[in-house]
């Protein structure tokens, strides 16, 4: 099932998250389910819970480019972070029409649990390193229009689609 997508000023971008019960039951599991659907319908990279209506500590990271299987991150922590930081420019699907460039960390490392309750780490300098803090950053009730160095057009994230 497609889920609407809220957008500002919806008030459940700026709610606080608790973490999800694990392992995830079947009504989670559906949740899970209906995000990725909802995050390749919207043709996004990722989906955080607050932007489906949900206040749950969970996100979707849907990116084949990474050569990845759409996956939940839930109950993740960033526990690692580079000095080093890149600027990119970023959209998202809560906030259409803006477009700024986002500086963030280059690498991170993250811990999260899957559906069966178990714990992975991952650690990653490449776009996957960006779309994870995005997503953290939906769960901490952080957007990109917080974040922004510069408003862009959009131009840039215009182009790399254009180039697939
Ligand atoms: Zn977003």
């Amino acid at each position: 099932m497609i889920l609407p997508i809220s957008k500002l000023p919806v008030k459940v971008l700026r709610k606080p998250v608790v973490n999800v019960e694990l392992p995830a039951d079947k009504k989670m599991l559906r949740l899970i389910k209906d995000m990725i659907a909802t995050c390749k319908a919207a043709d996004g990279v990722g989906l955080a819970a607050p932007q489906i209506g949900q206040n749950l500590n969970l996100a979707i990271i849907y990116l084949e480019e990474a050569g990845l299987p759409a996956f939940p991150i839930i109950n993740p922590v960033i526990i690692k972070t580079s000095k080093e930081t890149t600027e990119m420019e970023e959209g998202c699907l809560s906030t259409p029409g803006l477009f700024g460039k986002v500086k963030r960390p280059k690498k991170i490392t993250i811990e999260a649990y899957n559906v069966e309750g178990e714990k992975f780490t991952i650690t990653d300098d490449t776009f996957l390193a960006r779309v994870i803090q995005h997503e953290i950053d939906h769960l901490k009730n952080t957007l990109i229009i917080d974040k922004f160095e510069e408003i862009t057009t959009g131009k840039e994230l215009l182009k790399k689609y254009q180039d697939k």
